[in-house]
């Protein structure tokens, strides 16, 4: 059907990889480009010899010309963007330039702030309109299965939504005294941040890891987890009518956050650049140095990934509750590909997210959150390609 360009070569790009080689009818012709082309290169020699075209490229992301050039070249149909957030405006530009369509799952973030706003990328509406390209925003679990999951409550099981609590829960255990799961800047970023949930038409923020609650999930018992932000939560705010309260929770061992108080403490977590020795670093960044790479912890990691959200509003005059998740096997995600459940978590909604554009089931001009389009038709490709979702008509509420 079609080609597409993927940049970053890390633990959500190599997942990504691996699923568009499994469906190479929708993927015929892929190139994996990233900073690092030696990733690039591994990935394709892993994967090389099925029916999914392989090729790749260095690429500088921060070089708007240099991922022209590069499209120009390979002229894919979608470039789905698997670097990091800081890279965001950049491919949009390249996107724009060469008129094709975007695909991201995280949103744009300066260098020297952690916002967690969509501002920047939605001043691109009209500008991708104009071009006659999409830009689908947030296409990984959390931000995008959980806005699909919210689109699909709303179009199925309710008149209105009143409430939803998003909560993210890794029973996985890596045997590491401390790592993170994914890359660690942007982990650590979003748990150092305050909290923040949106209620009454307004947010209400709280200091870092204020709210807790404990919660029995399906499939992996009782856990502590704690009020953050969480992009999503913005885009639900306009996206869902008549939404009174969005939280967002996400559990946390009482061992990974002593471990994180620490290097908090020390300075350790800080994005504020320091001299060192007649030389700047940045102090979150030597920390990232040193940590566990993420990939690494694929073959270690043992247990399950629950994701979902928990849904309570109106259906036909009556008060109804809707509990609609998915549970993610870490040894069975490496087994099939190589990575973590984290990974394999925003991997395959990337994945599907570009599928839904390439085969023109998700059809229209402009910068959309997940939730803006037609929730069925990804929900079907969620359990068709590892992610199969589970729903409860009878949920556990959280106060
Ligand atoms: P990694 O750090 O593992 O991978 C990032 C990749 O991007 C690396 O290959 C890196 O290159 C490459 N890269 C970074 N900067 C540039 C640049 N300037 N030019 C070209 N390539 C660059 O991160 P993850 O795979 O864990 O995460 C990828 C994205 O997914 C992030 O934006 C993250 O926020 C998002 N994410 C979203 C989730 C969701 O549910 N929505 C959940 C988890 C992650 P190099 O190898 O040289 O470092």
């Amino acid at each position: 059907m079609g080609k597409a360009l993927i940049i970053g070569a890390g633990g959500v790009a190599s997942v990504t990889v691996h699923k568009c080689c499994q469906n190479p009818d929708v993927f015929e012709e892929i190139c994996i480009a990233s900073r690092t082309k030696s990733k690039c290169d591994a990935l394709k020699e892993k994967l090389d010899g099925g029916r999914t075209k392989i090729s790749t490229a260095q690429l500088d992301a921060d070089n708007v010309d240099e991922i022209i050039a590069l499209i120009n070249d390979f002229k894919p149909d979608v470039v789905i963007n698997l670097a990091l957030p800081y890279q965001d405006l950049t491919i949009m530009d390249a996107c724009l330039a060469t008129k094709v369509h975007y695909v991201d799952t995280a949103n744009y973030e300066p260098l020297d702030t952690a916002k967690f706003e969509y501002k920047w990328q939605w001043a691109y509406r009209e500008k991708f309109k104009e071009a006659g390209i999409t830009a689908l925003l947030g296409s990984g679990f959390d931000p995008g299965v959980t806005g699909v999951f919210s689109a699909y409550a709303l179009k199925h099981h309710f008149d209105e939504i009143h409430y939803i609590d998003i909560l993210d829960a890794n029973a996985g255990d890596h045997g590491h005294h401390f790592a993170t799961n994914f890359n660690p800047e942007i982990n650590i970023r979003e748990i150092t941040s305050k909290g923040r949930y949106f209620e009454d038409g307004k947010f209400v923020e709280t200091e870092p890891m204020e709210i807790k609650r404990v919660y029995n999930f399906p499939e992996i018992g009782q856990k502590d987890m704690y009020l953050l932000y969480h992009e999503e939560l913005e885009s639900l705010a306009l996206n869902i009518p008549g939404i009174k309260r969005i939280r967002f929770f996400m559990t946390f061992s009482e061992k990974y956050l002593t471990h994180l108080r620490v290097l908090e403490n020390v300075g350790m977590t800080s994005i504020e650049p320091i001299n060192f020795e007649g030389k700047e670093i940045v102090p979150i960044q030597f920390l990232k140095a040193i940590l566990p790479d993420p990939a690494s912890l694929g073959p270690r990691t043992k247990g399950k990934t629950n994701i979902g959200c928990i849904f309570k509003g109106i259906k036909d005059g009556k008060e109804k509750t809707y509990y609609l998740y998915n549970v993610c096997d870490h040894q069975e995600c490496y087994k099939e590909v190589g990575s973590q459940a984290i990974s394999y978590t925003t991997g395959v909604p990337a994945m599907i997210g570009a599928m839904m554009i390439m085969t023109k089931k998700w059809n229209k001009a402009g910068v959309y959150n997940i939730e803006e389009f037609d929730p069925d038709p990804f929900m079907e490709e969620l359990n068709k390609w590892g992610l199969p979702w589970k729903e409860s008509f009878n949920p556990d509420m959280v106060d």
